[in-house]
């Protein structure tokens, strides 16, 4: 037997629950029930499906995410196109190709556009649970919208999405928000910053100096406890928030508060992109240990035009699949059966031409019913039937046939097994529908 071939390290496979598998991770059918939800929630907002490349220029990241985050630094899958030399990268987000394409399209040309993205991103970390090198996102973005109205819609419609699901707000997730301030503001801060780790130069570890004058925002975000004395001690950018930064901040947690939704203000909050800018948030957890944080976002105003665009209004934030269908998974939360709602049986090869068109007509019916392929004792069949979870076995037995019927036997609420006509599904098949 020749080798077998193992999926690129930190890529995994999504399969269906009854796989047995050795990794954990969410199974297919937890997660289609989460795609089948967020569509739900994100068109009762009025947000539309877009599709970008997978792959995009190297450059767009470089500019879009700024040289000196992580991201850009150590984390992009970027290769030369052996065919022509371009420089290209595997998105490591959404947020910079949806810019490019509203940019390249001039999309908001007839006004502003609120959108949803959802795939694979891509980033060279090291892999364990709840952080992998491809990962899924939903994405959400707002484009063209100055806020803070459309900042308070995306953090409550993600509430939205968590209360389908079964998520309880404040208990499994909960919301931390803060503000990043306007560049000038932040400029002043950064320079602040910048004074005070420069007067305490000692006390700062390798990554802490590097980042000292390329990105001194970042070393907040440190979790080396020993620098923590040092961080705590250093200036605060809500301390050089100007009037209008602040009552944009106001007007979002006025709305949220109007909502009833408890969040905490925590200044320490940065994100790993440079190009936020006043509202920032993140929808955490405790029960996924460090990789703690479910959903993150907030406003980009300056991307459009560091992309060559005309200056845009933005906000929007990324959702990581994985993480969510593992927190749902941790938290054993009831996820609707994926059940099918009925079971065929085909004891009898020689059935199967009468028995193919019935199927077909229940399906046309909207009835989900699966075919038992392969043939088997009717035994078999019976156990394969229950296994599925089907609310009804199908029984295409060589008497109910000679007949001209087909036997419908309830398998889960118990009730009588009854005869049907085989020429006439329309007229029994909502019966087998769910109520
Ligand atoms: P972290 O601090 O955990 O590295 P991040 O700030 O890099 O997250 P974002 O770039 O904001 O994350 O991406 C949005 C979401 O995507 C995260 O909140 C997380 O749920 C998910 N995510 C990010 N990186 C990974 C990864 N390597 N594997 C799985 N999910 C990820
Ligand atoms: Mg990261």
């Amino acid at each position: 037997m020749s080798k077998t071939i193992q999926a690129v390290k930190g890529m995994n496979d999504i399969l269906p629950a009854s796989v047995t598998r050795k990794d954990k991770l969410p199974s297919s059918e937890l997660w289609s029930w989460f795609e089948t939800t967020l569509r739900k929630v994100l068109g009762r907002y009025g947000y539309q499906y877009m599709l970008t490349p997978i792959v995009e220029p190297t450059a767009l990241f470089v500019r879009g995410l700024g040289e000196v985050t992580d991201i850009v630094e150590k984390e992009m899958y970027s290769f030369t196109d052996s065919m022509n030399g371009d420089q290209l990268t595997l998105r490591p987000e959404a947020t910079a190709g949806i810019v490019r394409a509203m940019v390249e399209h001039n999309a908001l040309y007839n006004g502003p556009l609120r959108l949803w993205t959802m795939g694979p991103m891509f980033r060279h970390e090291r892999p364990q649970k709840g952080r992998y090198r491809q990962f899924n996102q939903l994405d959400v973005e707002a484009l063209g919208f100055a806020g803070p109205d459309v900042d308070a819609e995306i953090i409550l419609m993600a509430r939205r999405l968590w209360k389908e699901l079964g998520l309880v707000e404040g208990e499994h997730v909960r919301l931390e928000l803060n503000s990043l301030g306007q560049p000038n503001e932040r400029a002043a801060h950064r320079a602040a910053l910048i004074a005070h780790f420069e007067a305490h130069a000692d006390k700062l570890d390798e990554d802490g100096k590097k980042r000292l004058h390329s990105n001194p925002l970042r070393i907040l975000d440190s979790k080396n406890p020993a620098m923590q004395p040092v961080i705590e001690a250093a200036p605060k950018l809500m301390d050089f928030l100007g009037e209008e930064t602040l009552a944009h901040f106001n007007a979002v947690r006025a709305i949220l508060d109007a909502a009833g939704l408890q969040y905490r203000v925590n200044t320490r909050l940065v994100r790993g992109m440079d190009y936020y800018n006043l509202t920032v948030f993140e929808w955490v957890t405790d029960a996924l240990g460090s990789q703690g944080t479910v959903c993150g976002g907030g406003r980009y105003d300056g991307l459009f035009e560091q992309l060559g665009g005309k200056p845009t209004p933005a906000v929007g934030f990324g959702l990581g699949i994985e993480r969510l269908l593992l927190l749902i998974d941790a938290l054993n939360l009831p996820v609707p059966s994926a059940a099918p709602d009925a079971y065929a049986i085909l004891p009898d090869a020689a059935a199967l031409p009468l028995a193919f068109p019935v199927l077909e007509a229940l399906r046309a019916a909207g009835v989900a019913v699966q075919m038992n392929a392969g043939g088997g004792s009717f035994k078999s069949q019976f156990k394969k039937a229950d296994a599925s979870g089907a609310r009804f076995a199908l029984v295409f037995g060589g008497d109910e046939l000679a007949r001209g019927e087909v036997s419908v036997k309830p398998l889960r609420e118990g009730g009588e097994q009854l005869s049907r006509p085989l020429a006439d599904v329309a007229a029994w098949a909502a019966d087998l529908l769910p109520a």
